[in-house]
């Protein structure tokens, strides 16, 4: 590891104890055989560590939070409306339509695709129900091995000869 990557190490994840066991290592080594990075480390520790570690911790009064949060809640309000404004006016800008008929317009096309997506899960729903009762038709036939319910194929109470012939 060279002085500089040390150095880096030293001002944030070691100061910090954030720093994991193989960079430890790593910048323990270094300083082994670096004076310069252990005169920089100690610079650091008298400077910029040892005079704050009995400082207490300051917290900050919550209506403070609270302003700040609000601010930025603001703020992005106001981003998204401006960013929502940009987008429609491109949007409507290269049709020059007037107003009542680019809404007139957007609600046909909402119309059209609640239509559309309502049509399809419409069919779909059909389908699988189709599809089901085929499948519980086919599993009870399979289950009925005995002649009682009426799809054994040498029942006697099947009536006609076609219904013999199918089942
Ligand atoms: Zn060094």
């Amino acid at each position: 590891m060279n002085c500089n990557k040390t150095q880096k190490l030293l001002l944030t994840n070691y100061s910090d104890s954030e720093i994991d066991e193989r960079l430890l290592k790593k910048v323990e080594n270094h300083l082994l055989s670096c004076n310069r990075c252990k005169q920089f480390l100690q610079t650091l520790q008298e400077r910029a560590i040892e005079p704050f570690r009995n400082n207490q911790e300051v917290h900050v009064p919550e209506e403070i939070w609270q302003r700040i949060k609000n601010t930025i809640k603001t703020i992005e309000k106001e981003q998204t409306g401006k960013l929502l404004h940009h987008l429609l006016n491109r949007i409507r800008f290269p049709f020059r339509v007037s107003r009542p008929v680019f809404a007139g317009i957007m609600s046909a096309l909402v119309i059209i695709m609640s239509v559309i997506i309502i049509r399809v899960s419409i069919n779909k729903k059909d389908s699988i129900n189709i599809y089901l009762q085929a499948q519980l038709d086919f599993l009870s036939y399979l289950v009925s091995d005995d002649d009682t319910d009426g799809f054994g194929i040498d029942d006697p109470d099947l009536g006609t000869k076609i219904e013999k012939y199918f089942m």
